[in-house]
C-alpha cells in the first residue's frame, strides 16, 4: 500500500485526535500568533516555550505593537530563551511587515505575508517556518521540517541519510512532499509533528502500539534506534573567561553592553577579561584587573555553558568593595535594576547561582 493513502492519513488523523496536546497557537489561524509561536519554539522545549509564547502575546499583541517596541524591551521579554538572533530577527521582521503595509492599507486581510515567498523572505524566516505559518494559518500545501518530522520521515522510508547535510534536506524535502496531505495540509503538518514529538520518540519508541506501525519500513527490517542519523558533530572551541561581579554597600555594581559581532551582542553582562589559554584562566585573579584595587575578600564560581560551536569556561568573581573601579565602557546599576537589562543567559545563569 501506498504510504500516502487514504488509510495512512485516517489513521494519522485518528491518533492526533485521541492523543494531542491543546497549545494556544494550535487554536488560531492568525499568522502572527503562528509565527510567533514558531519563533519562540526554535531550539526551545514546549513547556518553556508556552510561558514566553504569553509574553509575547500579552506584551505585543498585534505585529504593530511588536513593530513599535524598543530592540532592548523585546530582548528583555526574551531573556532566558538563549539564541538572541531569533529575537532581534524578529523585531525587525516586524518592522518590515508594518513598513510593507503601508502599501496595502485597503486590504486589511492580507496584511500580514500570506504566500510562502514573502514569509520566506523575512528576516529569521527559514524554509520550515515559512511552510509551518504557510500551512498552519493559510492551509497552503508546504512541507515543515522539523525535528520530529525528520525522524518520522527517516523511519517510514528507512532512510539514512543525513538529514542535517544539504544533500539530505534536499532528499527530505522530496520525501515530505510525497507524504503531504495536499487536501488537508494544516491538519497533516500538525498531526506528523505532533506524532513525532509524542509518539515516535528519539529512542525506544512504542511501535508495537503505533497506528502506523505498517507503513514503516524502519520497523519492518529492523532499524528503527539508527534513525535518524546525523553528520558528524564539529567540534568546540573553548573559551576561558573571567567575570568581575563588583558590589559596594550600596549595592551598586558594573556592566557592560557587548557591542563586538560575537556572541551575545548587543547584551549586557559583568566586566570580562577573556584568556588565551586555559593556563592564563586558571591563574587569574582579579585584583589584576584594576592594581589599585583592594578587594576586601572574594569568592568565585566557576560555569561550563556550550552553545552551538564553542564550549565556554567562566568564572564569576564576586567582590565586595567600597567605591567600584573605574573601567572603560562600562555603566554602574544597582543590584536590584539588573532585571531592566537584557543580560546573557550565562550572566543569568551565574546570578541564579548566586542568590
Ligand atoms: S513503527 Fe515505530 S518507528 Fe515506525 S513510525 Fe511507528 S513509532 Fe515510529
Amino acid at each position: 500500500m501506498s504510504l500516502y493513502s487514504q488509510k495512512f492519513y485516517r489513521l494519522l488523523y485518528d491518533w492526533y485526535d485521541s492523543n494531542h496536546r491543546v497549545l494556544p497557537w494550535r487554536e488560531t489561524s492568525d499568522p502572527y500568533y503562528i509565527w510567533l509561536s514558531e519563533v519562540i519554539l526554535q531550539q526551545t522545549r514546549v513547556a518553556q516555550g508556552l510561558e514566553y509564547y504569553h509574553r509575547f502575546v500579552s506584551s505585543y499583541p498585534t505585529v504593530e505593537q511588536l513593530a513599535a517596541a524598543d530592540e532592548d524591551d523585546v530582548l528583555r521579554l526574551w531573556q532566558g530563551l538563549g539564541y538572541y538572533s531569533r529575537a532581534r530577527n524578529l523585531h525587525k521582521a516586524a518592522r518590515m511587515i508594518v513598513e510593507s503595509q503601508k502599501s496595502k492599507v485597503e486590504s486589511r486581510d492580507s496584511l500580514f505575508p500570506a504566500t510562502f515567498a514573502e514569509l520566506r523572505a523575512l528576516p529569521g524566516v527559514g524554509d520550515y517556518t515559512a511552510g509551518a505559518i504557510a500551512s498552519f494559518a493559510y492551509d497552503q500545501p508546504y512541507p515543515a521540517l522539523d525535528g520530529n518530522i525528520y525522524r518520522v520521515l527517516a523511519r517510514l522510508f528507512d532512510c539514512d541519510i543525513p538529514f542535517d547535510t544539504s544533500a539530505g534536506k534536499k532528499h527530505f524535502h522530496q520525501l515530505a512532499e510525497q507524504l503531504l496531505d495536499r487536501e488537508h495540509p494544516r491538519q497533516f503538518n500538525t498531526s506528523i509533528m505532533e506524532f513525532g514529538a509524542l509518539h515516535c520518540l528519539p529512542t525506544s519508541p512504542d511501535c508495537t502500539c503505533c497506528p502506523i506501525r505498517d507503513f514503516c519500513q524502519a520497523h519492518a527490517t529492523g532499524t528503527v534506534e539508527l534513525l535518524p542519523v546525523r553528520k558528524p558533530r564539529p567540534t568546540l572551541r573553548d573559551r576561558y573567561f573571567s567575570y568581575s561581579i563588583y558590589i559596594t554597600p550600596e549595592r551598586k555594581t558594573l556592566i557592560h553592553q557587548r557591542t563586538a559581532k560575537d556572541i551575545w551582542q548587543h547584551l549586557y553582562e559583568f566586566p570580562l577579561v577573556e584568556h588565551q589559554t586555559e593556563a592564563e584562566w586558571q591563574a587569574f585573579q582579579p585584583s589584576a584587573v584594576n592594581g589599585d584595587l583592594s578587594p576586601l575578600n572574594f569568592r568565585f564560581s566557576t560555569f561550563t555553558h556550550v552553545l552551538s560551536h564553542q564550549r565556554l569556561h567562566a568564572r564569576f568573581f564576586l567582590m565586595p568593595v567600597n567605591e567600584l573601579p573605574i573601567l572603560r565602557d562600562t555603566i554602574t546599576v544597582t543590584w536590584e535594576d539588573l532585571d531592566n537589562y537584557a543580560l546573557s543567559r550565562l550572566t543569568i545563569k551565574a546570578l541564579e547561582a548566586i542568590h
